[in-house]
């Protein structure tokens, strides 16, 4: 096992990963911006370096200062977290040369899967379910024409290389075609420095339901099931649960054992998440993310395993602790995002924290940094913490979740605590009955 791991990532996941680490005596080193500097995962690390100032691209993307961190401090492992640089590539070969381990997987996994094309072209070749559509990059009009009305209308136009729900353009009949392939590869080509781009089927009303994996890197691949995170805004997940309620036991079991074998077969190293789109009782695969998901602790609460630890084994070279027969679904459990922003506008709202009373008893599970006279900085992402709750069966988890959101008291600033507390009211979130529109459609309704 690692002496010493360097944290390269701030906020409520540093501190998760600080956390995993205190648990298995292994030494921390936080990594940090001038902004981060009073941040609680610093306060907590054994260790802690100033990479550099605010801008992300001068501290936590900034390759160069986070090696020459490792180097100083003597650590033997970077655990990206996620977001910034844990899914570059070219990071985890930067650190495969000098001889740190990077907690994930290969840098050649995190290329093939970062590239939508050659994703797709993988999972189908592993027997993962695809959305129907283009075998590679589409270049021609004819071509585009061709593929668009054998699948029918309307289609998705994607960039290759888009990221973060962009360079994504929807088809809805022949005459836009063209005009939409166009202005699809000059945007992505403008923005990505890629203008491949390839089409599929769109559809019209699924749920997101993604599960997660493990690999051992060695042909073994586990699955821990899935999470529902249908209810999102702007492609930004919002709440997420596991297990999803649209799917059956054998449902999950199934696709559970394809991805299971997928990763398996791939001789994939470490945390991963398979993204599908779900209609009609069918599995369509969208992406691979080769890293800890944000909504990871659903599926730690049903499962009881802790994610971050079995990467620092399997990074390490250690086995995994558990192996598929071992891993047992007990209960439900949901978790909201809470962001730093007004809950209708979702207009940022950094600044100091005055009073800050977190939800406790049992089944709750707060996931945060923040603290009374914290002040959140206006240069990264706006989620502050995320609470997680846990119950017997998705009733009682919902109880539990309406009297933990009431509970919780975050002065001085906006939080999206408020929106939260309508959707745990609402009928349809209490019957499970969403797709990925719903949420965008509500909140136009509601506004
Ligand atoms: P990104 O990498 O930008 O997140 P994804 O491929 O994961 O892109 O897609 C993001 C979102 O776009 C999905 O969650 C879904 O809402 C929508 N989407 C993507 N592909 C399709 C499709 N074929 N049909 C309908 N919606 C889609």
């Amino acid at each position: 096992m690692f002496n010493k791991v360097l944290i390269a990532n701030r906020g409520e996941i540093a501190l998760r990963i600080l956390r995993a680490c205190k648990e298995m005596g292994i030494e921390t080193v936080a990594a940090h911006s001038t902004a981060d500097a009073d941040a609680m995962h610093v306060r907590l690390a054994d260790q802690s370096v100033c990479i550099g100032p605010p801008a992300s691209r001068d501290s936590y993307l900034n390759m160069h200062e986070i090696v020459a961190a490792c180097e100083i401090t003597g650590a033997d492992a970077i655990h990206p977290g996620y977001g910034f640089l844990s899914e570059n590539a070219k990071f985890a070969e930067i650190l495969e040369a000098h001889g740190i381990t990077f907690i994930g997987p290969t840098s050649e996994h995190i290329k093939t899967m970062g590239d939508k094309i050659m994703a797709k072209q993988t999972a189908q070749r592993l027997g993962i379910p695809v959305v129907p559509g283009s075998d590679g990059a589409v270049t021609e009009d004819s071509e585009a024409r061709r593929i668009a009305a054998d699948i029918g209308y309307p289609v998705i136009i994607k960039a290759a290389s888009g990221g973060g729900g962009r360079g994504m353009r929807v088809v809805n009949s022949e005459q836009e075609m063209e005009v939409a392939l166009q202005t699809t590869r000059t945007e992505a080509g403008a923005a990505f420095g890629d203008d491949a781009v390839y089409i599929e089927k769109y559809l019209g009303k699924p749920r997101h339901i993604e599960v997660q994996v493990m690999g051992d890197g060695k042909g073994m691949g586990v699955h821990l099931g899935e999470r529902d995170c249908s209810l999102q805004r702007r492609h930004q997940k919002v709440l997420e649960e596991a297990n999803s309620p649209a799917l059956t036991p054998e449902q999950r079991d199934k696709i559970g054992m394809i991805c299971a074998n997928a990763v398996g077969d791939l001789g994939y190293s470490g945390a991963g998440t398979i993204e599908f789109l779900y209609e009609d009782g069918e599995f369509y695969f969208i992406e691979m993310n080769t890293r800890l998901q944000v909504e990871h602790p659903v599926t730690e609460m049903i499962t009881r395993i802790d994610l971050v630890n079995e990467q620092l084994r399997v990074a390490s070279g250690q086995e995994m602790s558990f192996s598929q027969k071992d891993v047992r679904f007990q209960g439900h459990a949901i978790e909201c995002r809470i962001n730093a922003e007004n809950a209708r506008t979702f207009v940022p709202s950094p600044g100091e924290i005055t009073y800050y009373h977190p939800p406790g008893g049992l089944g709750v599970r707060v996931d945060s940094g923040v603290f009374t006279g914290y002040k959140i900085p206006p240069y990264y992402d706006s989620l502050i913490g995320k609470l997680i709750v846990v119950g017997r069966n998705r009733a009682e988890c919902l109880n539990r979740l309406r009297r933990s959101l009431d509970e919780f008291v975050v002065g001085g600033i906006q939080t999206t605590l408020p929106l939260f507390q309508d959707l745990v009211r609402n009928d349809d979130v209490i019957a499970g009955d969403y797709d990925i529109h719903w949420l965008e459609n509500y909140l136009a309704q509601t506004g």
